[in-house]
């Protein structure tokens, strides 16, 4: 049975880099019936914040990527990993280090100096028949896991293919600190223990942890699970993507008025392809995703091209549930929606791509509109005054439905000699505020007549 899971350390605010290792543990999960579990790794306590664990939880409930489990916080685990801890030394797979900071700064030097890689020297690991250093007096040990001494760390990455390490090149890691508290590394296998965690994907800032967190489940007698380590997201200007250089936290992009499957949509396709499927929805996206189609190369974000895929989920999306998601964007402005703005989001979609710039539109149907002076200069002539007045008389005793009022516009047209649109722009400007807009009919029959008669008299 699959277990994945999202482990999201709260130290900034999520971006969509980062979601985007919770889109596939989570669809991977779906895919495959199994569980999807959330895990909070907040041992860095001063870098640690409640609020971005908010931002975390709210932006995957936007998403739609809930968890099956979860959230874990790992401070809420601290006693089950000084239990393994113990349970380590017990089995001698761990061992104290007393080795001072200015010792291991001298060691790190002296490798410098000889162009060799720091590492742990192994002064205090026991081996048959050697002598350790006197034990200091009154110092607190660190604990050492006892790495394996030689041989290869070897897996079959789902992104990478096969990596093999050696474990030379790995000194031993220490596992818990002078006050008993583990480290990173540790944790982490210890979570994925418990958690009975199937398959790891997670960005490839992780393929150094790997060979480590590998030796630890062995040593506790586990086989290791399923890594697919997925290269980093770049931002537009084509560095590592992070709220430093400007990445947004995903809930923006909600505000901003951008679609939950739009967001997934997009994120989907930043590092993983089926064919050339450009648009697809969740339920499609669930059917599609594999492990085997995670892209190899770093993916680069794109907001244009976000935009386009949102106004493609737009343009898809029924009319009712459109106008669900602009309510309550108007309501935010003090205006009561009623039931024209199905219609009107219906009228207006094709020409937004997000639900702000469709409640821009739709609010003009609900409160005064403000044209800018040079559409008014432009459009509202002496010339046109008297065909305005016209056709709001007219307007007054129509059937309020298109075709009657297309009828009474080209009457006014007939009377006054005037061209179409030397009648529509006027009556646009007027109306919604600006001459770009869809069909007049259409406009003004998800206006209010009473609203229309008095901004055409206003005129
Ligand atoms: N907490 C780590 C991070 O936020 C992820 C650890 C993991 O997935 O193993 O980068």
């Amino acid at each position: 049975k699959v277990r994945t899971r999202f482990a999201p350390s709260p130290t900034g605010f999520i971006h969509l880099g980062n979601i985007r290792s919770a889109l596939y543990p989570w669809a991977f999960a779906r895919s495959q019936g199994g569980t999807f579990i959330l895990r909070i790794e907040d041992t860095d306590v001063e870098r640690s914040s409640q609020a971005a664990v908010d931002v975390i939880l709210e932006g995957m409930a936007w998403l739609g990527l809930d968890p099956d489990e979860g959230p874990y916080y790992q401070m809420q685990r601290m006693d089950r990993y000084k239990e393994v801890v113990a349970q380590m030394r017990a089995k001698g797979l761990v061992y104290p280090c007393y080795m001072s900071v200015q010792e291991l700064d001298q060691l790190r030097e002296r490798q410098m100096a000889n162009k060799e890689k720091p590492r742990y020297d192994g002064t205090w690991r026991p081996e048959p028949g050697k002598a350790l250093p006197p034990v200091p007096e009154g110092v607190q040990p660190v604990w050492r896991f006892r790495n394996p001494a030689g041989g290869p760390v070897v897996w079959d990455d789902k992104v990478k293919g096969r990596i093999e390490i050696s474990n030379e090149e790995l000194d031993d890691l220490v596992i818990a600190r002078p006050d008993g508290t583990p480290t990173y590394n540790f944790c982490v296998v210890v979570d994925d223990i418990d958690m009975r965690i199937t398959h790891v994907i997670r960005g490839d800032d992780h393929v150094n942890n790997t060979p480590r967190q590998i030796n630890i489940f062995r040593a506790l007698g586990q086989e290791p699970p399923v890594y697919a380590h997925l290269p980093t997201v770049l931002n537009e200007q084509g560095e590592k993507m992070s709220k430093r250089n400007g990445a947004k936290p995903v809930t923006q992009f909600r505000d901003e008025g951008f679609l939950a499957d739009a967001v997934v949509n997009y994120l989907a396709r930043l590092g993983w392809s089926h064919g050339d499927d450009e648009i697809f929805s969740r339920e499609q996206f669930l059917q599609w995703f594999d492990l085997d189609h995670l892209g190899r190369s770093a993916a680069q974000f794109d907001e244009a091209k976000l935009r386009w895929v949102n106004a493609q989920h737009m343009k898809a999306m029924p009319d009712t549930q459109l106008a669900d998601l602009v309510a309550p964007r108007l309501r935010e402005r003090g205006i009561q929606p009623d039931a024209r703005l199905a219609p009107i989001c219906g009228l207006f979609k094709d020409r937004c791509d997000t639900t702000v710039a469709l409640a821009d539109w739709a609010v003009r149907f609900y409160s005064p509109v403000q044209p800018a002076a040079q559409d008014l200069d432009r459009h509202i002539t002496e010339g046109v005054r008297p065909a305005l007045s016209m056709l709001a008389k007219m307007l007054e005793g129509v059937p309020w439905e298109k075709g009657a009022i297309a009828e009474a516009i080209r009457e006014v047209l007939r009377a006054t000699g005037l061209k179409m649109p030397q009648l529509a722009m006027p009556v646009r400007v007027l109306v919604l505020g600006t001459p770009q807009t869809p069909s007049l009919d259409a406009v003004l029959e998800l206006s209010l007549r009473d609203e229309v008669v008095r901004r055409l008299s206003n005129g």
